[in-house]
């Protein structure tokens, strides 16, 4: 069984087109859903442009709302018409890494809407467990769930000491999401560092306790500022920006004996010097997360008690058939903070 859908469909890298496909199924232990809203982040123009581990033809979309609209045979724990989120990311489960109870490492990650069919859709097949139930959370707290799933994983990674100072580079969704777990999670004082000043705005409204504006061409002009607010350095500081001009100035602002903390993603060839002896001088600690698995129950209930805001943050809605629209904002407007598409 198969079931006609309109998609964006990339043939290659750049090159997309809005057409009808066949989705299969459900299978056994599937779902199909109806998809409500699907969010676009920095990772979608990574993967326009063939980065990431995408493979062709694809249809991306990988923080998918939906409601279910066909079960497949023996799903029992969803009911027709249901409101849920899905967590994109695919275990094989007999891999060394999943065996080692090490899925995010899995050898064989297939993530929907990265290099399987995602959510830029009318509709998605996803598994029955990997379907989470957002009953009535607003469609627009909804949509931020995979994101903010990711930024859970970030905090298991950092391990955050209680009382730190934490600088975060980056006031995109994700830096506004971890900036508000960081101020939750126990750190002393939170600064949030970026170029545009209603991002920053918004995160004093969510109660983060300094922002400093960047120029985004020249992010190192801020360390003198930067400093001034941490003269011993800050205990950690993220880089959620992915830019390198940023990613260059991040370890002289990290104290002694604390951690650069990499969440942003680079294009996949970029580099950076580092000197060893500062390492191990200073022993400092590079940590990085770049996903998520099994994460989606806390964020939902993180979204569910409003310990993390998400006001504000969807700016930019478009339909299907303006998706070239919504990444031509996510690349470059700047009063853009999330866009979705809405199918
Ligand atoms: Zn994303
Ligand atoms: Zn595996």
């Amino acid at each position: 069984m198969s079931h006609l859908v309109r998609a964006v469909v990339y043939d290659a890298p750049g090159q997309f087109s809005v057409r009808d496909v066949a989705v299969p199924g459900p299978g056994a232990g599937e779902v199909r859903l109806a998809v409500e809203m699907a969010g676009m982040c920095g990772t979608d123009l990574h993967i326009d442009a063939g980065g990431f581990f995408s493979r062709y033809p694809l249809t991306p979309g990988h923080e998918i709302v939906g409601r279910v609209e066909a079960l497949g045979d023996g799903v029992t724990s969803l009911a027709l018409g249901e409101r849920v989120v899905a967590d994109n990311t695919v275990l094989c489960g007999h891999c060394a890494a999943c065996r080692r109870g090490e899925p995010l490492y899995c050898h064989n990650l297939y993530s929907l809407g990265v290099n399987g069919p995602g959510g830029f859709a009318d509709a998605v097949v996803v598994r029955e467990e990997k379907c989470f139930v957002a009953g009535d959370l607003d469609l627009h707290a909804a949509v931020m769930t995979e994101p903010v799933s990711c930024v859970v994983h970030g905090m298991d990674v950092l391990g955050l000491r209680p009382g730190a100072d934490v600088l975060v580079f980056g006031a995109g969704p994700t830096g506004l999401v971890l900036a508000q777990l960081l101020v939750h999670g126990g750190a002393a004082r939170v600064t949030l560092a970026a170029p545009t000043a209603h991002k920053l705005a918004l995160a004093r409204s969510y109660g983060i306790d300094v922002t400093v504006e960047l120029d985004r061409d020249d992010p190192a002009g801020a360390v003198p500022a930067l400093r001034a607010g941490a003269p011993d350095g800050y205990d950690v500081v993220v880089d959620a920006t992915g830019a390198l001009s940023v990613v260059e100035i991040c370890l002289q602002l990290v104290r002694d004996g604390g951690t650069f903390f990499v969440y942003g993603m680079t294009d996949e060839q970029a580099s950076v010097p580092l000197r060893p002896y500062e390492v191990f001088r200073r022993e400092l600690t590079i940590k990085g997360s770049f996903a998520q698995t099994h994460c989606f129950d806390r964020a939902l209930a993180l979204l569910r008690s409003g310990r993390v805001r998400t006001d504000g943050i969807v700016t930019h809605e478009f339909a299907l058939g303006d998706y070239g629209r919504a990444l031509e904002a996510t690349r470059s407007d700047r009063s853009c903070i999330k866009a979705v598409v809405v199918p």
